[in-house]
């Protein structure tokens, strides 16, 4: 093994050593090259931007005001699943008169079809309708809840989960999505956590550029690539008390340096379009907020797509208290939205307030024209049913190779928290005591924002281990408790359908019958957590444990004295301290989607191992929230041992259950020292830190490695570490890898006290290892 490593790292240096002056000409012809092709992409995007303009403008020539105001509204007939509170009215009619821009939540090519076909055949101008919808995780295939996906730690992984959706959306009608969600989440109160890449600003705009290019692909054009719609802008994670919709405030150094990157990553990726959030920033709600949606996102940033509201927030900055319909739709046009979602404030007081001088022309047909070069991008001017194709969705939708995907992508995303005595992976032979109310359920596979799935299609975790365990396990079934024994929680839970089942048998007669299976078993697999309801939109909760009646569960389970596998769907950072105490091993699945069961099992049986690694904190109370692992230091930093006077809580460590980028494997890696090229650095020079990875167990894996960066001094306060790179790799068992991060200054700069994106010289602590706790340690001297 040794002999393996040394092996790498000579051939590396050899690499380094051996530029010959051959070397050094190719590479002069193959910048010239570079530089050839950069241009002919240039003057193409130069002519092609100038096509596009005189086109629209020859659009825009024939329209009458009431026709562009038109263009503004975004509506929903409800004909698929409202994802709002009101749905529009006088749909068909408003079509004809050409008061409509675009339509989300209809389902199905078919009624697509009956919409487009009654703006083509009706409406004076016959500008072809936009179709939106949320394409969150997946399609009608769903895959893992996004929170699940940020957990693989995989691009290519999360880049081809869009895809997939992108294919199978487009060939069931759709051009648009609202997603990626890349909002920065560190309360796991809300609900909405579970939509997101979890809490690290460099992580999440990994994860948002992926997305991106997944969706929109390298020509919107093509009929099976969609639209992107990067949301919610902006901050809209940091709501106060994790409660939805609720006030954000922070300081700027804190916006541009920890909550602004996923957004401005996803912009720089191509992005068409982009959501303003319903959350206020600066006193101002984000839908009308100038500074937001034009001098940073448009000047600053540089975006050229449309921004569109969330469903009905121009309305809702009424309640917000700064105006009413009409003022707060002058407001958020100037402000620099283009598009109104639902609330037709856009549609029913934009030519009074150009009257009354509210507005200009400019910023009506500034709006206008982006959405109709959004509409121009997407090749419906060219045909407005180039994305209607009964035959697509017959070969597109829910195929075989399609869920095959969603079950490898599944296995992808589950983080092994715990395994005691190697208690997983599971043997197919003897008797598995499957228990707990999510272990035969249908209903919570899909997991929040699934609006296209069909919960009824999913697999459940019974079906999956008997058809993975096969013919030589036994596997006995008992439901054990309900998700919650709570009957108003569960009818806020249940709105879309019945989530939280409450049995008609009494909790103590479940219980008996789960020990009752429990102590006729070899191991016990308990199937527990949250309901897909209880994260997502205006799912927040105060208590971020499992529900009291599974806890009962839980407890009696692990007195039988077997081994107890815990399986988590959930889709926040749950407190599970208690369950540790409890579980000899767990496994969190996030909602896994339409493959959930069979996902689950294949990692359960060990045909997968393992890989996922937390893209969030996992508490070990809710009063540690909010808990992330780039915090800064105070001027007493935490002092476990003092009595007082520190950093400190009395009752229980300043340190979290599990760490942001934690996850074990069945087998174990190991790590080496880092190695690094210099320990003295000066100006743009890069330099490359190493580090050595073995597998020391008995299975294949795959490890996260990954690189931590502190700023030691700086001219504001820096966080203890932050995440700046990392590499997924796969090692045989026994085996050793190399891996190396090329480090430049670019990955040491930050927002400075004016805002300044610089870095500043002096001692840095580079940190490698497989989570964000458990790190080696290397310093250089970095000077201008
Ligand atoms: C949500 C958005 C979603 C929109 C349309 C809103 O309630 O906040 O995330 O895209 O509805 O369904």
């Amino acid at each position: 093994m040794l002999k393996k490593d040394t092996e790498v790292q000579v051939c590396d240096a050899r690499d380094d050593d051996r530029i010959t002056i051959v070397d050094h000409i190719k590479i002069k012809h193959m910048k010239k090259w570079l530089f050839a092709l950069m241009m002919v992409f240039v003057i193409n995007t130069i002519a092609q931007d100038a096509k596009m303009k005189t086109f629209v403008d020859g659009v825009m020539k024939k329209m009458t005001l009431d026709e562009k105001i038109g263009q503004l509204n975004l509506i929903t007939p409800g004909w698929g699943i409202p994802t709002g509170s009101v749905v529009s009215t006088d749909v068909e009619k408003k079509i004809k008169e050409g008061k409509v821009g675009g339509l989300f939540g209809v389902i199905g090519v078919d009624k697509i079809k009956q919409a487009q076909k009654l703006c083509m055949d009706n409406s004076r101008l016959k500008i072809p309708l936009i179709f939106g919808s949320d394409v969150i995780h997946g399609y009608k295939t769903t895959v893992p809840i996004p929170l699940g996906l940020s957990a693989s730690w995989d691009m290519k992984l999360i880049e081809r989960s869009a895809r997939e959706a992108a294919i199978e959306a487009t060939a069931d009608g759709l051009c648009w999505t609202f997603s990626p969600m890349v909002d920065i989440a560190r309360d796991p109160r809300w609900g909405r956590i579970s939509e997101g890449a979890g809490e690290d600003p460099y992580l999440g705009s990994q994860i948002a550029k992926a997305m991106v290019k997944g969706y929109q692909g390298d020509d919107l054009s093509k009929n099976n690539t969609m639209m992107a719609c990067v949301k919610h802008f902006a901050l809209y994670g940091a709501s106060e008390a994790g409660r939805d919709y609720n006030t954000t405030d922070m300081s700027r150094v804190r916006m541009y340096n920890e909550y602004l990157p996923p957004y401005k990553a996803a912009i720089e990726a191509g992005v068409g379009s982009v959501m303003s959030s319903f959350n206020e920033i600066d006193g101002i709600p984000a839908t009308g907020n100038k500074w937001l949606l034009t001098d940073l996102l448009r000047t600053q940033w540089g975006f050229k797509g449309f921004v569109v509201s969330d469903y009905t927030s121009v309305n809702e900055m009424i309640a917000h208290g700064v105006g009413d319909l009409q003022t707060v739709s002058a407001m958020s046009l100037r402000a620099g939205l283009d598009m109104d979602m639902v609330g037709e404030g856009f549609l029913t007081t934009t030519k009074k307030s150009l009257t009354e001088g509210k507005v200009t022309q400019k910023q009506i047909d500034d709006a206008c024209r982006r959405i109709l070069e959004a509409k121009y991008k997407l090749g419906l001017f060219e045909d407005p049913f180039r994305y209607i194709s009964e035959e697509r969705m017959k070969q597109e939708v829910l195929t075989a190779e399609r869920k095959k995907a969603s079950r490898e992508i599944a296995a992808h995303t589950f983080v092994l928290l715990k395994n005691n005595n190697q208690a997983l992976p599971l043997k197919k032979s003897g008797t598995i005591g499957l228990i707990g109310p999510l272990a035969n359920d249908k209903s919570n596979m899909l997991g929040t924002w699934a609006v296209s799935g069909d919960p009824q299609m999913s697999i459940p975790v019974l079906d999956g281990m008997k058809s993975v365990g096969g013919p030589g396990v036994n596997i006995l079934y008992a439901k054990g408790a309900n998700i919650s024994d709570d009957t108003l929680f569960a009818k806020k839970v249940n709105v879309f359908g019945t989530r939280i089942d409450i049995d008609k048998r009494s909790p103590a007669e479940m219980l008996t019958e789960a020990l009752n299976v429990a102590n006729q078993s070899d191991v016990i697999v308990a199937v527990v957590g949250e309901a897909s309801e209880m994260t997502g939109e205006a799912a927040s909760r105060t208590d971020i444990t499992i529900p009291e009646s599974q806890k009962l569960l839980i407890m009696a389970l692990s007195k039988t004295g077997k081994p107890l596998i815990l399986v988590v769907m959930t889709g926040r950072p749950l407190a599970l301290t208690e369950e540790n105490e409890y579980a000899t091993s767990m496994l969190v699945t996030w909602h896994a989607g339409i493959e959930a069961g069979n996902a689950i099992a294949d990692v359960l049986f060990g045909n997968y191992n393992p890989s996922g690694k937390l893209s969030a904190t996992f508490p070990r109370n809710l009063g540690q929230v909010p808990i992330y692992y780039n915090h800064k230091n105070t001027g007493r930093p935490s002092a476990p041992n003092s009595p007082k006077f520190q950093s400190n809580y009395l009752d229980v460590p300043n340190t979290p259950l599990f760490p942001f980028g934690y996850g074990l494997s069945y087998t174990t890696f190991s790590y080496g020292d880092i190695s690094i090229s210099k320990t003295n650095a000066k100006g743009n020079e890069k330099i490359t830190a190493s580090i050595t990875v073995t597998n020391n167990g008995k299975f294949d894996g795959e490890e996260v490695v990954q690189l931590y960066i502190r700023d030691v001094v700086g001219s504001i306060t820096r966080p203890l570490k932050e995440l700046k790179g990392f590499q997924k790799i796969s090692l045989k068992a026994g085996e050793s890898k190399t891996v190396s991060f090329s480090i430049s200054p670019e990955n040491l700069k930050f927002y400075n006290y004016n805002l300044k994106y610089d870095w500043e010289p002096g001692e840095f602590h580079i940190m490698i290892g497989g989570n964000s706790n458990d790190v080696k340690l290397a310093k250089v001297n970095w000077v201008k």
